[in-house]
């Protein structure tokens, strides 16, 4: 008997209408487009989470309140355990912001080019974007500023430091100026935040409305676990508690970022040799046909003069480099970025890039 055809329900309009996140997976020898760690964690990291995994209850619920991990990651940045949230991924984080935040009849302000998912999970929430446009160098420029928080007083006003895809890192007068202007919540995602040289968790406090979101997807080589957390003042910490799923970070993640924690030293090891690391390649970059930005991240954006940028990615493919095409992307004409990886990785994009450029 055949199966009836019955309508297929239609989800939410503007969701129909929506594209969904696009960054290729795929098997290549040099992987550099996510901005992940080109290491994996200490071996002494991955006996320490076996040992702790092997003590988890699994037959119970986890710790609804994360308290051990959320105490370990106060303790590392001088704040209340009630200062801080923690999520799956820092992804999860601003999703979280964004339902307790935004939503029907509220904005979110964002200035482009940054990163995408910041527009993204506010449509997904229903919450209204409010687009401002970086200048030319693309600094924040304070006049779009004040004219996208007058038109839209955004619930959430975004900024990222160092901004991905441009790697700029916004300086403290900047923040300090835009959270004089903002009329809600501000949010400063530093995903990339232990490679710049100042961090905006020095201004939170329990006056300010201002939220700092991180990470141990990149500088704690720990992409796979998908961890990530906010420091704010406690009044966002008890809303965002109220909006996310009950027991939503597992056991597991628990233990595994609570151990991250006993390897601060390597990770900063790790931190510092990508930076060098970074030198190295910017410095390679500018000396082939390439514009070349600044960065303060673990990622350097830059755009081939001499030949197409998307052409270059697809050449780069085909000798099993994958980097990230940003060429189509608004403002990005051209432009590629790609992930600080392995001196060997490097190496292999330079001179690939040099046969492709010369
Ligand atoms: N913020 C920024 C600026 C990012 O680049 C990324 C990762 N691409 C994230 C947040 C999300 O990181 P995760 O969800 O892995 O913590």
């Amino acid at each position: 008997m055949s199966a009836r055809a019955r309508p297929r329900p239609a989800p939410r309009a503007d969701v129909a209408l929506m594209e969904g996140y696009h960054s290729p997976q795929v098997d290549v020898d040099v992987r550099l487009n996510v901005n992940e760690s080109p290491i994996p964690p200490p071996p002494a990291f991955l006996v320490a989470v076996a040992a702790a995994v092997a003590e988890v209850d699994w037959h119970r619920y986890p710790d609804r309140a994360a308290l051990g991990l959320r105490e370990r990651i106060a303790s590392l940045h001088d704040v209340d355990v009630g200062q801080v949230f923690v999520a799956n991924g820092s992804n999860e984080v601003l999703q979280t912001l964004s339902l307790a935040y935004g939503g029907p009849g509220r904005s979110a302000a964002v200035f482009e080019p940054t990163y995408a998912l910041h527009s993204h999970i506010a449509r997904i929430t229903g919450t209204a974007v409010a687009e401002g446009e970086r200048a030319a160098d693309f600094s924040v420029d304070m006049g779009e500023v004040r004219r996208v928080l007058d038109e839209a007083t955004p619930a959430l006003t975004y900024l990222c430091s160092p901004n991905n895809p441009t790697g700029m890192v916004e300086t403290s007068e900047t923040v300090g100026q835009v959270l004089d202007l903002v009329p809600g919540l501000l949010v400063v995602d530093e995903a990339y935040g232990q490679f710049a040289p100042w961090s905006a968790l020095e201004l939170i406090d329990e006056d300010t409305p201002l939220v700092v979101t991180r990470t141990f997807s990149k500088t704690w080589s720990m992409a796979a676990a998908r961890l990530g957390y906010l420091v704010g003042p406690t009044w966002v910490v008890d809303e965002l508690e109220k909006v996310v799923l009950p027991y939503h970070l597992d056991s597991m993640k628990q233990v595994a970022g609570t151990v991250a924690l006993d390897f601060v030293a390597d990770m900063e090891a790790r931190v510092s040799h990508l930076v060098e690391e970074r030198g190295r390649l910017e410095t390679g970059l500018r000396e082939l046909p390439c514009d070349v930005w600044p960065s303060g991240a673990n990622f350097v954006l830059f755009r081939p003069t001499t030949r197409d940028g998307a052409d270059i990615w697809h050449e780069l493919l085909d000798r099993s480099i994958l980097i990230r095409d940003c060429s189509s992307w608004p403002r990005l004409e051209g432009c590629l970025r790609v992930t600080i990886g392995t001196t060997d990785e490097d190496d292999r994009l330079l001179t690939a890039l040099r046969e492709l450029l010369a």
